[in-house]
């Protein structure tokens, strides 16, 4: 799992921006633009309570794919994936640490 330090909204959302499937291991992740990206989308969002990564902030235009599951891909069309993660055995409401990848498996091919 990819994960470079940052919320989980900006992960699932810098890895789409990038085309970056999340299932690639981070040892063939070209980090510092993806870092640069969450810095740069950090930073647009400092003044205002909604996270905003599409540069439209209405409701439902918010995301790339975070929180839009089943629902098409802004490029191309094609059904955003989900999955939660949490902890084998326990449901994703026993985990406080539960989280959700949402991605386009067609802009995110998976690693060869
Ligand atoms: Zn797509």
């Amino acid at each position: 799992m990819t994960s470079i330090g940052i919320g989980n909204l900006y992960k699932c959302e810098v890895l789409f921006l990038r085309g970056v499937s999340p299932w690639t291991p981070v040892s063939a992740v070209d980090l510092p633009p993806m870092v640069e990206l969450a810095h740069r989308l950090l930073a647009s969002n400092r003044d205002r309570w909604e996270q905003v990564t599409t540069g439209v902030n209405r409701p439902g235009q918010q995301t790339w794919v975070y929180g839009r599951a089943g629902k098409p891909c802004r490029r191309c069309g094609r059904p955003i994936r989900c999955v939660d993660q949490h902890e084998p055995g326990k449901t994703r409401h026993g985990d406080p640490y539960a989280r959700s990848t949402y991605w386009c498996p067609n802009c995110q091919p998976e690693p060869a």
